[in-house]
This record gives structure tokens, sequence and C-alpha cells, in this order.
């Protein structure tokens, strides 16, 4: 069974096993409430505060006050509700206060939206204005210098979540003085615990939220600084825990473990060293040279957390390298929201001025202080591995396998898809729909191999222009065309179709590509090279939508009709499935995989996943032989599944969702053997 290599560190980490063993004991022996006054009581108050003066010699807390709490997400809040019901006090009593609650453009959206949320509640009205940042994510001083009068409130973290960029404190703290500002200061050191020294009773921070999960203490443990002389209004109250600060009875497991991690932080020689960390850094970042040409780092590495490293690969979509590290076994995260592999450009990338293509596909790998060199040296090989991967499925610049230059692909997001019909013996092709989130992978992908783009072909004449404009090598205009994108090189070359007309057409190979205009609408019918293409020899229909497309005589009702339109994920269809004559129900998971193969000894075992996940994976379902057969490859494949004698498949993917999609089409089109492995690769036995 292949390791997990966890390198989202930034997110959250593993646990100490110091800090799990005081846990376990504080759950099992010490499970007293600390306010209590029987032995048990006592016991536990021993634990609270030992943590607690642990935490204030570390932080240099001074006459400050440090209270635990469930974690930074609280601890901004009670801060930013401190700090606005002062505000309010103040204002009220006749002081200008200023108008600004001014907050790093980069910030955690926990404090942007504490801050819109208290002023909103609190109706204050002030104004939220986000701080500019540079190239490597620092605060704009002069911009910060020019605020800092109309500034009530500033929110500046320590280091960033998704870069590992270091403020510049001091720099801030010196304009904060030099101004004589009264703005109160929040700085967020949630990543800063543990990877940056900190002294906060002699800085001018009024308060300090830290989070105990980021730096291997459980998940809902935290703690928040206040400067002694700092106002603060407490956002629980109720019995009076944590000195009246912050009510509720102590998540004492969690205080424990995190005392265990700041004795580990306080005595030394548990986490590696800084430049230990730089070194492993380093290693990760030369493997992710070697393995990605082109990979760009998003963040300075000389003024970044050595734990932190943020990079794009020119052409990568981040969803695509996010699932060829996942197959191998490398967790790490995309630097932005993702969803279904249309990435949210990274608002903190952004900030910082890149450009779409990198803030969109940002990758961020982070470790902990904790890290090993096995790990890191396993890591470097994986990224090889995944490297290879992405270079064989032809997703990165290199001579990709020639079955890989053969067939038709599709391409789909969001219920369309885009089609590349490709010839290997030729090295051209075919694009036909390229949509706007497709145009980079089909252009990296024909720049990468070479190929001779033949025609660029749409199946509504309304679109063309759009869709061929997303690919920015057509617009150079070296493909002379008409209103769907048909080629004049074409020539007026025909074939014969089944209705007795004469379509033009398009040689591809040995496989010919004739089109079928009706009005505003194109369909495009692949078959074998020759004078006439009869119902049986036409193996693949495109059109614009599978539902009404009208093509009835002049192809089988076997023909595979390809949408480009795909609204219920069907892949592809037949006029035989669309009739519901071909349709095969029952159930379609295959249940417990060992019962499984015990029911069908002779099944085979089909990965749907990607080429580049499948060839980074080092795992089968139960350690088994299986055939790779990509989703974008799938519809080829159908052709000779349906016409041959149909052996049991069981299908599979990560989580069982892209595999169902697969099940579903191959069962609509008669191939009744079909199963699902439900849940995936992620809760088969692996091996
Ligand atoms: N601030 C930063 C910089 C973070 O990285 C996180 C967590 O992702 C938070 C705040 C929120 O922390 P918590 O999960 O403890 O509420």
């Amino acid at each position: 069974m292949t390791t997990e290599i966890y390198l989202d560190g930034n997110a959250t980490s593993a646990i100490l096993p110091a800090a799990l063993a005081a846990a376990i004991d504080t759950m099992a022996q010490r499970f007293g409430n600390p306010s209590s006054t029987h032995s048990s009581g006592l016991q536990a108050k021993v634990t609270l505060d030992a943590a607690r003066q642990r935490a204030c010699r570390l932080l240099g807390v001074g006459e400050g006050k440090l209270m635990f709490n469930s974690g930074a997400t609280e601890g901004i809040h009670s801060a930013v509700l401190s700090a606005l019901c002062a505000l309010r006090e103040r204002r009220a009593g006749g002081e200008a206060v200023g108008s600004l609650l001014l907050y790093g453009a980069t910030e955690h959206k926990a404090v942007p939206e504490a801050l819109a949320h208290w002023n909103r509640v609190l109706g204050l009205q002030l104004q939220l204005q986000a701080l500019p940042v540079d190239g490597d994510g620092r605060h704009d001083l002069a911009a910060l210098a020019g605020l800092l009068d109309q500034t009530a409130l500033l929110c500046t973290m320590a280091a960033n979540n998704e870069t590992g960029a270091i403020s510049d404190l001091d720099g801030i703290e010196a304009l904060l003085r030099a101004r004589a500002s009264r703005a109160y200061w929040l700085v967020d050191c949630v990543q800063a615990l543990g990877k940056l020294d900190l002294n906060l009773a002699a800085s001018r921070i009024d308060y300090a939220p830290f989070s105990g999960h980021k730096l291997y203490a459980p998940k809902g443990v935290g703690m928040l600084y206040v400067r002694a002389g700092a106002p603060f209004t407490p956002l629980l109250t109720g019995g009076g825990q944590e000195a009246g600060l912050r009510s509720g009875t102590e998540n004492m497991a969690g205080i424990a473990a995190l005392g265990a991690v700041l004795e580990a932080l306080e005595q030394g020689g548990t986490f590696r060293s800084h430049a230990e960390l730089e070194g492993y850094r380093s290693l990760l970042a030369d493997s992710l040279g070697l393995a990605l040409p082109g990979v760009v780092f998003n963040n300075n590495f000389a003024l970044s957390l050595p734990t932190t490293l943020n990079f794009s690969v020119p052409g990568l979509a981040s969803g695509d390298l996010m699932d060829v590290f996942d197959a191998a076994g490398v967790r790490v995260s995309s630097g932005s929201a993702c969803s279904a592999k249309k990435a949210a450009p990274s608002y903190v990338l952004d900030a910082m001025g890149l450009p779409l293509w990198r803030s969109g596909g940002a990758i961020r790998m982070s470790f902990g202080p904790l890290v090993d060199g096995a790990t890191i040296r396993t890591a470097c090989e994986r990224i090889a591995r995944c490297g290879a991967a992405l270079r064989s499925a032809g997703l990165i610049a290199d001579q990709a396998p020639a079955e890989a230059l053969d067939g038709v692909l599709q391409l789909g997001v969001d219920g369309a898809c885009s089609w590349l019909l490709l010839d290997a013996a030729s090295r051209s092709c075919v694009v036909l729909d390229p949509l706007p989130e497709t145009a980079a992978r089909i252009e990296l992908y024909v720049r990468g191999q070479q190929l001779r783009v033949q025609a660029i072909v749409s199946t509504g004449a309304a679109r063309h222009g759009e869709l061929a404009a997303a690919l920015g090598w057509h617009a150079s205009g070296a493909l002379a065309c008409d209103r769907f994108g048909w080629p004049a090189h074409a020539g007026g070359q025909t074939v014969g179709l089944a209705d007795g007309s004469a379509a033009e057409c398009l040689q591809l190979g040995t496989q010919v590509l004739a089109r079928v205009v009706r009005g505003e609408q194109c369909s495009y019918l692949l078959g074998p090279a020759g004078s006439t293409l009869a119902p049986s020899q036409v193996r693949f229909a495109f059109c614009a939508h599978a539902v009404g497309c009208a093509l009835g005589p002049l192809i089988a009702l076997t023909t595979l009709l390809c949408p480009s339109r795909d609204a219920d994920n069907q892949f592809c269809t037949s006029l035989l499935a669309g009739a519901g004559a071909a349709a095969a129900g029952g159930e379609c998971e295959a249940g417990p995989l060992a019962a499984f193969l015990q029911r069908h000894p002779d099944a085979v075992l089909v990965d749907v996943r990607e080429a580049h996940e499948f060839a980074a994976s080092a795992v089968t379902p139960g350690g088994l032989p299986v055939r790779s057969v990509p989703l974008s490859r799938f519809v080829a494949e159908l052709e000779p599944w349906l016409a041959g004698q149909q052996r049991p498949l069981l299908l599979f993917c990560r989580s069982g969702n892209r595999s169902i999609k697969a099940v579903q089409c191959l069962r609509r089109l008669g191939y009744a053997q079909a199963w699902n492995l439900g849940g995936g690769l992620a809760l088969a036995p692996r091996r």
C-alpha cells in the first residue's frame, strides 16, 4: 500500500504523538473540570495553567492576556468585536476615530468577514478597505502610510496561508508609531506559530489569534492574545471561565495537546530548524523544476515561510495537477477554490498582481516543521512520477505515445464538450466546438505534440466565431474557413451519403469526416475513407444535441451520437438508446470488491481516471491488474466493447463519481454487464 505523503500542512496538520498522548491522558485519567474545587478539578487546572504559562513564555505575552478558545476564527471574531465596541464608545465620546477598517488584501477570509459582520451588527457604518500588497504578497507600506490617519482598525496577518509570504510587521509597526496612530492592530498569527519568533508584548500588536490544528494540535482549540490595556469585550459570557474573557467549559483535551506542542517548541529538539526546512523546500522546488518544465513559483522564497511552495505550470489547470498528485499519493491543495476542474482564481495571487493563468492554476505544497528527510525524498520521487505521467499523457511537452495521438478525445465542462479528432499517422487533428474553458488544454496538447490542425469546426454557425477565437492560434487567420469553420483547403472534396446527397468531407488519415449542414446547424460524420459512407460505416456522429439530431437516414441505429451539449453527462448515445430500446436497467453498483469478484471472476477492472492520474498511481483496487480507459477517451473505447462479447466490466475512479456516469452510459447503450465500484479507489482495499 502506498503511504500518503501529506504536503498540505498549511490547511491542517497531523497530531504530534506527545499531543495525542496528552489528549488521551486528559480524557481518560484527568477528565476533571478545571473550575471544580475538588481534586479532579484541581488536576485539570494544573494542566490548564501549565499550558497557559508555556504559551505566555513562548509568545512573550508579558502583562497581556492569553485565553484559550476554539481556534483562530473565534479569536478573530473576539478581537474584531472588542475593537469595534471600543471604537463605538470612543466615537460616542466625541473622538474622531477614523472611518476605515483596513485589512491586508491577502488576509484569510475570516478577517474581512468578521469585520463586515460586526460592523453590520453594531451598526457602525465604518468602511472596509483592502490594503494592497506587492508582487511578493507584502503589504504596500506607502499605501498604508497614506491611509493610516483614517484607519480605526488595522488587520495584517503575520504570514500568509497560501503563499507563506512573511509580512513586514516591523515596518508596519514603525509606521503606526511614527504616526502616533490610535488604530487597533490585529495580527493573525495562525501560520506563524512555531515558524516565526514572536515577542508579542514587546510589539504594538493589540490582538493575535492562533489555531492549534496548524501546528500538530487537534482541531477546535486555539488561543487569543490581547495586549495589556487593549479593550476586550467577550464574545461568550456565562460561567466566567478564562477569567471571564471566554465562558464555556474549556476543551481540556485540546488544551493539553496544545500544551504538549508548546512544550516541544519551548524545549527544542522536536521540530526542524529553519535551515533544515529551507533545505527541504529547495529539494521539492528542484524536483518540481525537473518534473514540470516551465513551472513558476508564485512565492518569493526569500520572503516566505520555509514550509510553503506555491507554483503554477503553463497550460495546466490546478485541477489536473491536483488529480495527478492525488493519484501519486501526494496531498497538496489548489491555491484557490476549485470546483469541477474550473479553478476560481486565487484572490491572494490576484492581489499580488499575478496573471490569471498563474492565479487560476496555482498549487500549494506545504509541510510542517516535523517533516523528515525520508518524507521529502519520497515526495520528490513521486513528483518525478507525476511529471512522467503528465508527459506520457501528452499534457506537458514531450513525445506522447502513438496511441495518445489517435482517436477521439472528449473534453467536457459543465454540460458542454469539445472534441478532438486525432490521426497519429498524419499527425493531424480536427477540433470540434472548442470551448473557452477547454481552449488552453487543446492548445497545449496540439502545440506540445506538434499536431497539424486541419480545421476548427463547430456545430452551430452562431457560435463558431466565439469558439474559434478562444483558440489563440486560430485567430492568426491561418485557416480560411466558412461560418462553421469548414476550411477552404478542403477544396470541395465530397463523399456520397445514404440519402443520395454528396457531403463535403475532409480526409483524416484513413478516416473521412463528412459534414451535413441543416440551416444554422452542422453535424459531422466520421467513418472509413471511400467514395460513399453507408449508415453502418458511420462510427461517430457529432452534433449540437443528441435529441432531435435528424440524422436518421444517414447513420445506423448503433452509430455513436456525440453531442456538444451534454447537460446530463451522457458522453454519447445512439438512436437505439435514444428510443429507450437498449436501456439495460438493474443495479449499477458492484458492492464490496471481493464479493463482486467472486460473482464475476472474469471481470475486467477499468480505471476511468485520466491517463496522467493512471500513470502516476501506484495502487489498484485489491492490487489487481486494471485497464486504463480515461473518460476523455471513453467514447472511442465504446465501439469495440459494444461490438464484442460482453465481458463483465467493473469501472472505477477516485471516488466513484466519474465511473458511475460511464457505467450508466454503457448500460444505456445496451451493455448490461457494466458495474461501478462505489466509493472508488478511495474506499476500496488497495495494494
Ligand atoms: N487565519 C489563517 C491565516 C488561516 O490559515 C486559518 C485557517 O485556515 C484561519 C485563520 C482560520 O483558523 P481556524 O480554522 O482555527 O478557525
